[in-house]
Parts: structure tokens; C-alpha cells; sequence
């Protein structure tokens, strides 16, 4: 069982836990990005498991009605094992999306992924047109040309600063060359598309500049945001009107999840050491 403590964090161990938790965000206002647990597989097997959990969680999703979608990890579908494992699974699961009326978001890993993860990306999109989303890293120096590659991709993009630690040779390392690039990746892609822009971001400063860049190009956009993380701010983006979807994983790999939430912010820690003590 999820301690309370981790609960901040993470919709439940099943599937029926986090369909209520997505139910609970959408009496919000708030759509759900539901997201099984479960990265860097070696065995098919493991991969095949968790694409027919995420299978069973579209038609799960379309028979409640309720306001949700997927986000996979490429290595959860197989790309540790080979880009052609990965981009069956991918495919299947977007197929299966697109004939339920469903979508399907992409997270990016490590720099190491992103050309398979972009290739794929833009593939099965041209299939299945505006049922995938596929997530960037601006911290990326290569991500400029990538927007660029998927201006004519029918698929949406979630921008976000990127959260793998990469070589100053390929990355921007320093937090405020991060917020340029993503300042500067943002304008771009409102520039460009006039739907499927999804700004992944707790920035205060990002998500006013996407409103903005929205009355500026008139671009549909939405914020994406994760469970636990300003969830009083992704209330009142709601009442203002701005769409906003969160990120709320699942199931029962769940520790190393919670311990990287916990780690990344200060504020997080004493919210689990207070947790700890009961305070
Ligand atoms: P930061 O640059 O960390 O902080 C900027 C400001 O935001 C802070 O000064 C503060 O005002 C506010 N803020 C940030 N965090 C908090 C907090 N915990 N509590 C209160 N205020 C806060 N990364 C990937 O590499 N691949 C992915 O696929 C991916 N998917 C993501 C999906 C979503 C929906 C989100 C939100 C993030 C995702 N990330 C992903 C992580 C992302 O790359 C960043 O590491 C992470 O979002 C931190 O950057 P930030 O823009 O939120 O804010």
C-alpha cells in the first residue's frame, strides 16, 4: 500500500485508483495524464505487460467518459530492448487510442533516445493524425530543429526544460541558458502551430508568457502540470479558463518516483520529513 506521504504524488497502485483520481481533477476542471510506472525494461515480457495494462486503460478511460489520456515512456515500451520493439508497442497503443477516440502523450528520456523517440513520433502521428503527443526538452541544444521538423507533424508537442542531467556538449547546463531556450522554444512553437501546444512547466514566469504567446497568435494550448506539484495554481489556471491537465502516475513502482519528487525541491523534503514526524 502507497503511504500517505507518497499519496501527494501518485494516483494509486491500480488502475481503478487513479480513473478516481482522475475523476476527483475533473470535478476541478482538470484533465488527467495517466502514466503506469515502469521505465528501462530489458525483458519483453515486462514491456508486454505494461502495454496491454495501458491498452485496457484506454478502454477503461473512453467506457467512464471521464476527461484522460496516457503518457508512455519510451523505455517502458521496449526501446532498451530495440527502436523497433519500441515503435510496434508505440503504434499499437496509439492505434488502439485513435479507434477508441482516445490519445496518447510521449514523455522524452535521455538524450540517448531522442532520435529513435522522434522518428516514431512523427511516423505514427502521420497515421493517426492529432491522437499522439510527443514531449521536448529545451535544455537540448538539437531541440530548435527539432520543432522545426515537427512543425508539419500532425501531433502535438509538450515543451518542457528537461529533466536528465546531459554533457555541457550537447545541453544547456545552466538554469538561466535552460529558461532562455524555453522562453525562446515557446515563442516558436506558438509562432508556428495554431493547436497542440502543451506548455509542461511549474514556472510561473513560462506559464504567463504562454498566455501571452496565446492572445499574441491565437494558439490552443494547455498546461500540463504534475500531481503533487502547485496543485492550488492548477485550480486557478482552471477557473481562469486555461486548459490544464495533470500528470499523475501509477502503479506499483512507485518508491523511486516519489523519492525523485522529493528530492528535486526543498519544499518537498519538509513536506515529507513533517509527514514523517506528524507535524
Ligand atoms: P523549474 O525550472 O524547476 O522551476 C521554476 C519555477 O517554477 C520555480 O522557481 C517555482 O516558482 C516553480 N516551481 C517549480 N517546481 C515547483 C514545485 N515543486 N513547487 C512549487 N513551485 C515550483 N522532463 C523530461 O525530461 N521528460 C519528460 O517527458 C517530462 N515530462 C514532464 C511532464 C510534465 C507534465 C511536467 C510538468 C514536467 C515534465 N518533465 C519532463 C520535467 C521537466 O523537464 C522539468 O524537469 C520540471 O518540470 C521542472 O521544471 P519547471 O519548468 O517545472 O520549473
Amino acid at each position: 500500500m502507497i503511504p500517505p506521504i507518497a499519496r501527494r504524488f501518485v494516483a494509486g497502485e491500480t488502475a481503478p485508483e487513479a480513473l478516481e483520481h482522475a475523476r476527483a481533477c475533473n470535478e476541478n476542471g482538470i484533465a488527467v495524464i495517466l502514466n503506469l510506472l515502469g521505465e528501462h525494461y530489458d525483458d519483453p515480457a515486462d514491456v508486454r505487460a505494461d502495454v496491454d495494462a495501458y491498452l485496457a486503460l484506454l478502454d477503461d478511460i473512453t467506457d467512464s467518459g471521464l476527461d484522460a489520456c496516457l503518457s508512455v515512456k519510451p523505455s517502458q515500451l521496449g526501446l532498451d530492448v530495440s527502436a523497433e520493439l519500441f515503435e510496434t508497442h508505440y503504434r499499437e497503443i496509439v492505434s488502439h487510442a485513435d479507434d477508441v477516440g482516445a490519445f496518447v502523450w510521449c514523455d522524452m528520456e535521455d538524450s540517448d533516445t531522442t532520435d529513435a523517440t522522434l522518428d516514431a513520433f512523427a511516423s505514427i502521428a502521420a497515421d493517426h493524425p492529432w491522437r499522439v503527443g510527443q514531449c521536448v526538452q529545451s535544455n537540448l541544444r538539437r531541440t530548435r530543429e527539432d520543432l522545426e521538423r515537427l512543425v508539419d507533424v500532425p501531433g502535438a508537442v509538450r515543451l518542457v526544460k528537461g529533466a536528465y542531467d546531459e554533457p555541457e556538449s550537447i545541453a544547456y547546463t545552466d538554469k538561466a541558458a535552460v529558461n532562455e531556450a524555453y522562453r525562446e522554444d515557446l515563442r516558436y512553437l506558438f509562432e508556428q502551430r495554431d493547436r497542440g501546444v502543451a506548455v509542461g512547466s511549474h514556472d510561473p514566469e513560462m506559464i504567463a508568457l504562454a498566455d501571452r504567446l496565446a492572445r499574441e497568435f491565437g494558439t490552443d494550448y494547455e498546461v500540463q502540470m504534475l500531481m503533487g506539484v502547485r496543485e492550488d495554481a492548477q485550480r486557478d489556471l482552471a477557473v481562469q479558463g486555461v486548459d490544464v491537465a495533470q500528470y499523475a502516475p501509477y502503479g506499483d513502482a512507485w518508491f523511486s518516483y516519489f523519492i525523485r519528487r522529493v528530492r528535486e525541491r526543498r519544499e518537498n523534503l519538509t513536506f515529507a520529513v513533517r509527514a514523517v514526524l506528524g507535524r
